[in-house]
């Protein structure tokens, strides 16, 4: 049995006066925006890279969970206790320590909200462009740990291709640097790829290099309509090949185009349809080649297209669509927005077939889909709302979440394009890795030897894991 009322006096002596063990705070920190619950037994605050390896080294005597958590927004309870434990809250190291425009790069604690470091880079015309729809509450740490993306990843990349260098700790206390400050390098394993994506399950991030990239110029908005959903998939293969890199590139099916027009009647979108929007960026005379080029190359399978530049009106469209996650519910509000299913990705050119499968799946459950997202890096984000309170919604949900994850998997897709694997679908990683998940497991094992980092996550202990909250 672990002396609780010794490791608090411990943690007390490392962190003073931020450590919390009083249940409703406890409460605060058991739950992210997924429907994963996990109480923890105390949450701490670090303020520096010394506090939280004193803490792992604790945790690592002790034998007890440690979860860092940035700002929760994780959508498959990643940065929930599901063993109970430590939660790290790494939101107080939240310092921007270096701008380097010369070598085109900052160095940031992992506390430091995305939307806060594009602030501060702006007056330099620099941005770090993975930009989760999340960007306004965020941490650097959680997005870097969860490998997240956004609406531009489908031309400037994902967390993964701007991360330089981590700081981090690991489970013995100790410290290590995983690159450099070089824009490459060619030496040994790369181990920031091993910790980006990683989701708190081998280490904690306490400070990253992050490259940054030049603002464009201009920006324009081509918003297509098509008459089935399954068109609007093929788009994206067509405007590829007409030679357009588009900045974003995001499906909004008829149902997210209802739900947008409820949030805000105003917004300028097309009515009707299933809709693709482009973006296209870059000097003006880039900007208008491309957009002639995307109109041209939809035009056959098209019903309308729709051109817009004003900044005012684009940034509309962008907020609404960064609401339309949990929007859904909009539609129904007796129903609630379940996070289970989501976060699909196929290559390109199996769009349309992933489509179809939704739609198929959902409708053989009764289910009502709505389906968005980045679908210009092959992402399918699938909306389900449900009545919590009726079991049998459950039970459709969660089948409809393990055939359309099985369905991604035999398309040569993946199980979560950017939301991670947490706790909320770690059945899946193993399918969709086959022996590399082995490989995984043997990294886990010789890196967290005593398995204290975030444990019930991706399913490295092959547990099923809580899924409803219930
Ligand atoms: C409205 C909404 C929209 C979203 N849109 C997107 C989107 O477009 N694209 C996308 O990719 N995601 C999206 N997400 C998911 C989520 O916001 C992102 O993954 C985000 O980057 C998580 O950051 P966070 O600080 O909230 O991390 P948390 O949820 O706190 O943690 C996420 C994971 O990172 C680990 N972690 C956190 N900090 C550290 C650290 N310092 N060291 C090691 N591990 C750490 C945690 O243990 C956990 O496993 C969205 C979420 C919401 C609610």
């Amino acid at each position: 049995m672990t002396d609780l009322i010794g490791l608090y006096e411990k943690l007390e002596e490392a962190a003073p006066g931020r450590v919390r063990r009083n249940q409703a705070e406890l409460c605060c920190y058991s739950g992210d925006a997924s429907q994963v619950k996990g109480l923890p037994d105390f949450v701490v605050l670090p303020e520096s890279t010394e506090e939280v390896s004193r803490i792992v080294k604790l945790a690592g005597e002790y034998e007890v969970p440690v979860t860092p958590r940035g700002a929760g927004t994780g959508l498959a309870g990643g940065a929930v206790p599901v063993r109970g434990g430590i939660v790290l809250d790494m939101s107080h190291m939240n310092h921007i320590l270096e701008i380097d425009i010369a070598d085109l790069q900052v160095v940031t604690e992992p506390g430091v909200i995305q939307d806060r470091l594009n602030q501060a880079l702006k007056p330099y015309g620099f941005f770090f462009p993975p930009n989760p729809g999340s960007s306004a509450m965020c941490t650097v740490g959680g997005q870097i740990a969860n490998n997240a993306s956004g609406m531009r990843c489908v031309k400037y990349g994902t967390t993964k291709n701007y991360v330089l260098d981590l700081e981090v700790v690991l489970a013995d206390g100790s410290v290590i640097h995983t690159g450099n400050r070089c824009l490459k390098t060619s030496s040994g394993y790369d181990l920031s790829r091993l910790f980006v994506g990683s989701e708190g399950t081998l280490g904690i991030i306490t400070k990253a290099v992050l490259k940054i990239s030049a603002l464009p110029k201009c920006r324009k908005l081509v918003m297509v309509s098509f008459p089935t959903p399954e068109a609007a998939g093929r788009s994206v293969s067509l405007v590829f090949a007409a030679g357009v890199m588009p900045s974003a590139c995001e499906i909004l099916d008829r149902t997210s185009i209802k739900v947008l027009l409820k949030l805000d009647p105003d917004v300028i979108l097309p009515k009707d349809g299933d809709v693709i929007i482009f973006e296209v960026d870059g000097s003006e005379n880039a900007v208008n080649e491309s957009a002639e080029l995307i109109a041209g190359a939809v035009a056959e399978i098209s019903s309308s297209v729709l051109i817009i530049d004003d900044p005012d009106e684009m940034q509309a469209v962008w907020d609404a669509r960064k609401l339309l996650g949990a929007a859904v519910s909009k539609l129904d509000n007796t129903k609630t927005r379940i996070y289970l299913g989501e976060d699909l990705g196929v290559p390109i050119r199996k769009l349309p077939e992933m489509i179809e499968k939704v739609y198929e799946i959902t409708g053989d459950l009764g289910l009502q889909p709505m389906i968005y997202g980045h679908v210009g890096d092959g992402t399918v984000h699938v909306g389900q709302f449900i009545d919590v309170l009726d079991p049998e919604s459950w039970k459709k949900l969660e089948e409809s979440a393990d055939r359309l994850h099985l369905a991604a998997v035999s398309l040569g897709g993946t199980v979560s394009s950017e939301h991670g694997i947490g706790a909320a679908r770690g059945e899946y990683l193993a399918a969709q890795c086959g022996h590399a998940f082995d490989v995984m497991r043997l990294i886990k094992k010789s890196l967290d030897p005593k398995g204290i980092f975030n444990p019930g996550k991706l399913g490295l202990w092959r547990k099923k894991q809580r899924r409803t909250g219930k």
